[in-house]
């Protein structure tokens, strides 16, 4: 059933740091089960769903480079965490018999197929669920960029970013009670306010192929087919 989605075509970010639940580091495999079943009640909404997946959870490049190591080699180490990520994405989605392949921007044919635009719109139309994984391939970059990038190059009509809380506010409501929930926004004005919700050059990207930006909490159970359908609570942030 595709009637009534607001969106069909979506690319979802999960960041790394969505995965790890409680345990503060690494992998739980019942928070990765869940998403894998919101994905899974997503699509039967009718909508084409790809991911790109984070690294935080297990490593991040800046971590080298604050204790005088080489950047470039720890931004390798944050790309090679979101295959890692994306391995379990895919394992929790065929648990539950959702089809999905994982794509990466770094060659490694032993364990996962490489990205290119060509294979991965080819899955998408045979109804996969494509897992973009090793972010945009690039140092010096994050999985915020590789998701507004991923959303450019699928034709998505709208990027869904999965944030610890249900959409943006003034300031971070965990530690300022003060803080104001946004309904919605332009990308210019989040560029313009300094908003911390995706880095600016995934904004701007977004911006320029006039892609909205649904900012909604991913560790609320069915939060993300209830967008979908058009209830739910997030921040749309359009033209
Ligand atoms: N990374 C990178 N290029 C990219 C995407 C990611 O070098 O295009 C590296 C970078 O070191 C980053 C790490 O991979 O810190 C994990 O990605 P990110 O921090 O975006 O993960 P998230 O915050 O979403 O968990």
């Amino acid at each position: 059933m595709t009637s009534g989605i607001r969106f069909k075509r979506v690319l979802l970010k999960v960041s790394g740091e969505a995965l790890m639940g409680s345990q503060g580091f690494g992998i739980d495999v019942t928070v990765v089960d869940r998403i894998a079943g919101d994905i899974r009640e997503a699509r039967e909404l009718g909508a084409d769903i790809s991911v790109v997946i984070g690294g935080g959870n297990i490593f991040r490049g800046v971590a080298v480079a604050s204790k005088g190591g080489d950047r470039v080699t720890g931004d390798h180490m944050g790309m090679l965490a979101t295959v890692i990520n994306a391995l379990a994405l895919r394992t929790s989605l065929l648990k539950i018999g959702v089809e999905s392949i994982v794509l990466s921007a770094i060659a490694m044919p032993e364990i996962c197929e490489s990205f290119s635009q060509r294979d991965a719109l080819a899955h998408a139309a045979a109804g996969r669920v494509v897992i973009f994984a090793g972010g945009t391939g690039n140092p010096f970059f994050t999985t915020d960029s590789a998701a507004a990038l991923r959303a450019a190059e699928m034709g998505a009509e709208a990027l869904f970013k999965g944030t610890q809380v249900d959409g943006i506010y003034t300031a971070d409501p965990k530690t300022d009670p003060t803080a104001v929930r946004f309904e919605q926004l332009t990308h210019s004005e989040v560029l313009q306010r300094g908003l911390a919700v995706m880095d600016v050059a995934a904004v701007a990207l977004a911006r320029e192929n006039h892609i909205p930006i649904v900012v909604f909490s991913i560790h609320e159970k069915g939060e993300f087919a209830r967008i979908l359908s058009g209830t739910g609570r997030a921040t749309i942030v359009t033209d």
